[in-house]
């Protein structure tokens, strides 16, 4: 095959694939040099038999996310992105849900809330964090003049309600995360907090113990991200209110100084 039938049938690929997340993905330093393929004889071999230096990654191959660049596109609004949310048939959650939950909040928030997933409360009004969790949250936020009406948006890692509150699966968060990706994308927050172990597990793709690491900074392609307790996991616990509070104090000092450079 020819380079450039090779490049043309590439970039279908990754219009379908912007099309389909509503996400154009950031150019990355390993994008692919396609090469015309070479016909390489072997004895005793005739025919198809075909050699091909189809791609040639230049450098090492590191992810998309941990490359990316400013040359980042984005073909959706935010609304159009959360129409396109909401008709998401992507994973089995699609056939359980009563209405999917893509997030609420302003458009350029200061901060990204990013939970793990609906619960029923969520799942019945297509709204994040209304139930008890919810009412925390907002209390939670409120103590350092955070408010999903003013200053935040509040997203999930994945948009539509594991029954009976399950943990979402690996496949069910990785058929969403693109959304959060462009989410994060068209938001820009200047900062990001996330609650609970799926949240930070899934922004870092580490192994996170929130026990252990509550309160850390990490970083998501630049902006800084921090886990904490999950509110349900206050509800359950008392006890963690305070190292909870702790982080919280620390996140808002790091937000005011990135506020105030
Ligand atoms: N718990 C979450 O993680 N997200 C919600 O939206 C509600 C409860």
């Amino acid at each position: 095959m020819k380079k450039e039938e090779k490049q043309l049938i590439y970039t279908l690929l990754k219009t379908a694939d912007a099309y389909e997340s509503g996400y154009t993905r950031p150019q990355f330093a390993g994008e692919p040099v396609f090469q015309d393929d070479t016909e390489v004889s072997f004895p005793g071999v005739t025919g198809e038999s075909r050699q091909s230096s189809d791609v040639e990654m230049p450098g090492s191959s590191p992810s998309m996310t941990e490359n990316a660049s400013a040359t980042m596109t984005q073909s959706l609004t935010l609304d159009e992105l959360n129409a396109k949310i909401l008709r998401c048939t992507r994973c089995g959650l699609a056939r359980t849900r009563n209405n999917v939950v893509p997030g609420m909040g302003v458009e350029h928030p200061d901060v990204l809330v990013i939970g793990e997933g609906p619960g029923h409360d969520e799942d019945m009004q297509g709204l994040p964090f209304v139930g008890k969790a919810g009412v925390l949250l907002d209390r939670m936020l409120a103590a350092i003049g955070l408010d999903r009406k003013t200053n935040c948006y509040i997203a999930n890692i994945v948009k539509c309600r594991p029954p009976e509150n399950r943990n979402p699966m690996p496949d069910e968060q990785s058929a969403c995360f693109s959304f959060l990706e462009a989410q994060i994308h068209l938001l820009k927050p200047k900062m990001i907090l996330c609650m609970g172990k799926i949240a930070i597990e899934k922004i870092t793709g580490q192994n996170i113990s929130i026990n252990a690491q509550h309160g850390e900074f990490f970083e998501y392609n630049g902006i800084p991200v921090m886990p904490t307790y999950h509110p349900s996991a206050l509800l359950r616990n008392e006890e963690l209110k305070r190292p909870a509070w702790e982080d919280l104090k620390l996140f808002k000092k790091r937000l005011d100084e990135i506020k105030n450079n």
